[in-house]
């Protein structure tokens, strides 16, 4: 029989709590989400009720908020809430962002709705779970996912500002917002641009790039991608320009196009916009399935769509070395046991896609603290530049070339901070992850050695309060 996603997020958490060796009851208590909400609402649309169902999961609230996306799709449901709640308690934890884990979602087509429809069901939902505490800036924290953006991030903050008009940080209630509605640049391609700062920290140690039958850097390998969206598009985008990887086969939700030769990933954007999906698209081979791209020849695999796409059926035919998860849960427990069995190394979503939640925290911070980030020091730092170069100057009785005067006063902008943060977490994060799986030979692959990482360091923070409770 099939695992559910949460049945597959929850053996590798055995896996894990059996090597951390954890008193039961604490193990327990990590494992399972603390609360659910579920809710069901009804908005007037053309004179008729909808009725709507959502969903809001708190995995751990060990720190609080509670932080995790919102998803919008017509196949949402409990399980997949939970696990991807669970998710983001281990992701936080792997990347050093002070939260616990929660993830909402509503039941629903967006597709089927107009834009002022969609406004009203959000701001209804917000409603909703505003009133239980389910959506608060101190408490729990959604972000975008499947199905939403900016669009429904700032209908959600400008809601609860409503609702709580004294809150002095209400804008903090909800992250990925616009940037002229508190949003932080670089949000919205975090998710993707870390997805790249990962891969390129793996390729910068060759024990573990050889480990799956590869060598040398990132240039020149070959990439397929399986999803174009906020995730699959930034990361694959900059794999290109800055990394000099070749994209051979893109799929959507309506098909996928191959092409040896190489894939210009901006035209195909174009053309998905447009036409609302590649089928058509000139300039490679068309497949209409696309899961069938995940079973192409490549280097590099990029799921970055939906979870539970490689799975013990396709597994055998997977033939890229590396799987590089951009998506939360793509593989499967026992499509995972498949690949590493066949020596194909797969760097998990819980540290990969690991750059939104991290700029996301980045955005709460500014959010609470009211400030842009870097605002205070720019002048100061401009300053303390000229004096440098002034000085070295009147030391050696030279002028210091242009290029290093305009490298010394460069304005370091709010964009160059967050993405200097961003690379530094997921550089560290991958860092500790090998350490676990290098050091201990029961850890077998990358996935457990993050949930060893996080799992180790969530029960510390248990029994630490436990003993102090006491
Ligand atoms: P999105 O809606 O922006 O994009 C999804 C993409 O997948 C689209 O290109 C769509 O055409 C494609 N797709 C849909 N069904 C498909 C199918 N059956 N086969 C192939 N492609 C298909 O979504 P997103 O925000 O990019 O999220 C993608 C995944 O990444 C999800 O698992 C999500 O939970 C995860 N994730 C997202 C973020 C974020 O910041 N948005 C952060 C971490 C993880």
């Amino acid at each position: 029989m099939t695992q559910t996603f949460l049945q597959s997020v929850n053996r590798v958490y055995d896996r894990s709590a059996a090597i951390l060796n954890l008193p039961e009851g604490l193990s327990e208590q990590i494992k399972l989400c603390n609360s659910v909400y579920q809710v069901r609402f009804s908005v007037k649309i053309q004179d008729k009720l909808h009725v709507f169902t959502g969903w809001r999961a708190n995995h751990s609230e060990h720190r609080l908020p509670v932080k995790g996306g919102l998803r919008f799709a017509p196949f949402v449901d409990q399980q997949e809430i939970e696990a991807m709640a669970a998710l983001m308690s281990y992701k936080c934890a792997v990347v050093d962002v002070p939260f616990g884990g929660a993830k909402g979602g509503l039941c629903i087509n967006p597709k089927e709705y107009s834009v002022d429809q969609l406004e009203k069901i959000t701001r209804r939902f917000t409603q909703e779970l505003a009133q239980k505490g389910y959506i608060s800036p101190s408490l729990n924290v959604p972000a975008p996912d499947l199905g939403t953006g900016e669009r429904e991030m700032a209908w959600i903050a400008d809601t609860y500002r409503i609702l709580k008009p004294e809150d002095l940080n209400s804008l903090a209630c909800v992250t990925g917002k616009p940037v002229t509605q508190g949003g932080i640049v670089g949000r919205a391609d975090a998710t993707g641009r870390g997805l790249q700062f990962g891969l390129q920290e793996f390729f910068r140690h060759s024990e573990d790039v050889k480990s799956c039958g590869l060598s040398g850097s990132l240039e020149g390998k070959r990439v397929v991608v399986q999803g174009l969206g906020n995730v699959g598009y930034p990361a694959i985008k900059h794999l290109v320009k800055d990394d000099g990887v070749k994209l051979i086969g893109v799929a959507v939700h309506d098909g996928a196009v191959v092409n040896e030769n190489g894939l210009d990933v901006n035209s195909i954007s174009e053309y998905i916009k447009e036409h609302s999906g590649i089928t058509g698209f000139p300039d490679g081979k068309y497949i209409s399935q696309p899961a069938k791209v995940l079973e192409v020849d490549c280097d590099i695999l990029i799921p970055a769509a939906l979870e539970g796409q490689i799975t013990k059926e396709n597994a055998h035919r997977i033939r890229a070395s590396l799987i590089a998860e951009g998506a939360n849960g793509p593989t499967t427990f026992e499509a995972d046991e498949i690949l590493t069995s066949m020596g194909k190394l797969v760097i998990p979503d819980i540290f990969l896609n690991a750059g939104g939640v991290t700029v996301s925290y980045f955005e709460w911070i500014k959010n609470i603290s009211h400030i842009r980030f870097g605002r205070m020091e720019r002048r100061l730092d401009e300053v303390r530049g000229e004096r440098i170069v002034s000085l070295v100057e009147s030391m050696v009785n030279k002028s210091v070339p242009e290029n290093i005067v305009q490298s010394m006063l460069f304005d370091v902008d709010e964009l160059d901070l967050i993405y200097s943060g961003l690379e530094d977490t997921m550089r560290s994060a991958y860092q500790r992850i090998r350490e676990v799986w290098r050091a201990r030979k029961e850890v077998p692959d990358l996935r457990t050695a993050a949930f060893v990482l996080a799992v180790e360091k969530i029960a510390r923070y248990y029994q630490e309060m436990v003993g102090n409770n006491q």
